[in-house]
């Protein structure tokens, strides 16, 4: 795959005078992964919120494909293919891993009508791959309340996975994980990317680190430095903002 999927140019967002954004420009490419860092308040989530029709620019464009973003609400957006992740999980705990896969499944991007049906053969085999994806294939007859806090974020990724997004937008998935759960994490998206476009908001840059991709640093609304991860650490600006304040 090659060519840009989604296209931010000049992206501006202002609440109360207070530039959260201030002419955001950024590119990702079809399959690319890319790592979003930058201190609090660099305006990581109202990008995110932007992209995903939550926040409405108040100047610039935002197109993925031929779609002009600013232009539809969160449904549409969501419906064009586009998953979103928050760091806070939101499986169902009653249901088994299996469960919340095939709910995922049934209900991509609509109400949730109906919980027990019988499933087809391809539906099946999706959700096997899913779960062997993620590493849950042992847990997949387990409730999901069961599961650690790692495991219920790869659950989560993969009930995304289920809808079968083309640009994943991932924030703060490793908050709270152990080591040994940060590294499985970084291992799934480097997979899930490449047949998707996948952005990662994190602060942990051991993980970014492991991810591999080009970085891009936001600071007050706009973006700071941008290449590899070494690049980006040895940039003065960006150690500068993390460390000269
Ligand atoms: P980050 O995710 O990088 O920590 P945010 O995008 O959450 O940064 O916030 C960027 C700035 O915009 C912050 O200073 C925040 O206080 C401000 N901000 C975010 N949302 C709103 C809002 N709805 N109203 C006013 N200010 C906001």
């Amino acid at each position: 795959m090659s060519g840009p999927v989604l296209y931010l140019d000049g992206v501006s967002v202002v609440f109360d005078g207070f530039r959260a954004l201030n002419a955001l420009s950024l590119t990702i490419d079809a399959g690319e992964l890319r790592a979003i860092i930058g201190p609090n308040g660099a305006g990581k989530t109202t990008m995110m919120d932007v992209i995903t029709g939550k926040t409405r620019p108040t100047a610039g464009t935002v197109r993925f494909h031929e779609h002009d973003l600013t232009k539809l609400d969160e449904a549409t957006i969501a419906n064009l293919g586009i998953g979103r992740k928050f760091q806070k999980p939101t499986v169902f705990d009653a249901l088994t891993v299996f469960e919340n896969l095939e709910l995922a499944l049934k209900a991509p991007r609509g109400p949730i009508a109906c919980l027990r049906w019988v499933l087809s053969g391809e539906s099946r085999r999706r959700i096997e791959a899913t779960l062997d994806e993620i590493g849950l294939t042992a847990r997949a007859h387990d409730r999901a309340g069961l599961l650690s806090h790692g495991q219920r974020q790869w659950l989560e990724i993969g009930m995304l996975l289920m809808q079968d997004p083309e640009l994943l937008l991932v924030d703060e998935p490793v908050a709270g994980m152990t080591d040994q759960e940060t590294e499985h994490t970084a291992a799934l998206l480097v997979r899930i990317a490449g047949r998707r476009s996948v952005v990662v908001v994190e602060h942990d840059l051991e993980f970014v680190r492991a991810l591999g991709s080009k970085v891009t640093v936001l600071c007050e609304g706009a973006m700071l430095s941008e290449g590899s991860i070494d690049h980006v650490q040895n940039d003065p600006k960006v150690i500068d903002v993390y460390l000269g304040r």
